[in-house]
């Protein structure tokens, strides 16, 4: 679930922030999400991530097919 905080890759404060995978625990924003979903690994601690793990609204854990 998302939350406010404090980017750790940016550092930008009072940003809604959300694990940018569940390979990892690294809270960040969603412009360094979106960041690392293009890099494929999270620019925080180096975990790969999954393409389809990170939902810009609310979509909890519904699955989406391409
Ligand atoms: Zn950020
Ligand atoms: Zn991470």
């Amino acid at each position: 679930m998302a939350q406010i905080g404090i980017c750790i890759a940016c550092e930008t404060p009072n940003v809604r922030v959300a694990t940018a995978t569940a390979e990892c625990a690294c809270q960040v924003c969603e412009h360094c999400a979106e960041l690392f979903m293009q890099d494929g690994v999270c620019g925080v601690c180096g975990a790969a991530l999954s393409t389809d793990d990170l939902v810009e609204e609310d979509g909890d854990d519904a699955a989406t097919c391409p």
